[in-house]
C-alpha cells in the first residue's frame, strides 16, 4: 500500500512514516503542504492520503476539497490527523471529502483502526 503523507512538520511526517513502518507499511511519498500534496497526488498512485489541517500555501481542507473536485480522481482514502478537535471542524473536514479523523496526539493502535476503517480493512 502507497502512502502519501502531507505535513508542514517534518517532525510529525517522521512521527507518523514511523507509526506506519510499525504497523508494517513500507512505501510512502511525503509533502509539506496541500499545494505538494496535489503536486504528488498527480505524479502517482496512491491507496491512502494522511494529511494535516493547518498547513502554510494550502491547508489540508483545501488540499482535499481540491482532490475531490478532479473529475478523474480515483477515490482515494483519506485520513486527516489534526490538533483540531471541535466537532464543527470535523463535520467541515466530512464534508471536504475526508473520510475519517484522528485527533493529534494520537496511539499506532488509532492509526491502525482508522486506516482499516478508510481502506475498507476493517472487520
Ligand atoms: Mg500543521
Amino acid at each position: 500500500m502507497r502512502v502519501l503523507v502531507v505535513d508542514d512538520s517534518s517532525t510529525m511526517r517522521r512521527i507518523i512514516i514511523n507509526t506506519l513502518v510499525k504497523l508494517g507499511h513500507q512505501d510512502f511519498a511525503e509533502a509539506a503542504n496541500g499545494l505538494e500534496g496535489l503536486e504528488r497526488a498527480a505524479e502517482g498512485v496512491f491507496d491512502l492520503i494522511i494529511t494535516d489541517w493547518n498547513m502554510p500555501g494550502m491547508s489540508g481542507l483545501e488540499f482535499i476539497r481540491t482532490l475531490r473536485a478532479q473529475p478523474s480522481e480515483r477515490r482515494i482514502p483519506v485520513l486527516m490527523v489534526t490538533t483540531n478537535a471541535a466537532k464543527d471542524d470535523i463535520v467541515e473536514a466530512l464534508r471536504a471529502g475526508v473520510d475519517n479523523y484522528v485527533i493529534k496526539p494520537f496511539t499506532p493502535d488509532t492509526i491502525r483502526e482508522k486506516i482499516d476503517a478508510v481502506t475498507g480493512r476493517a472487520a
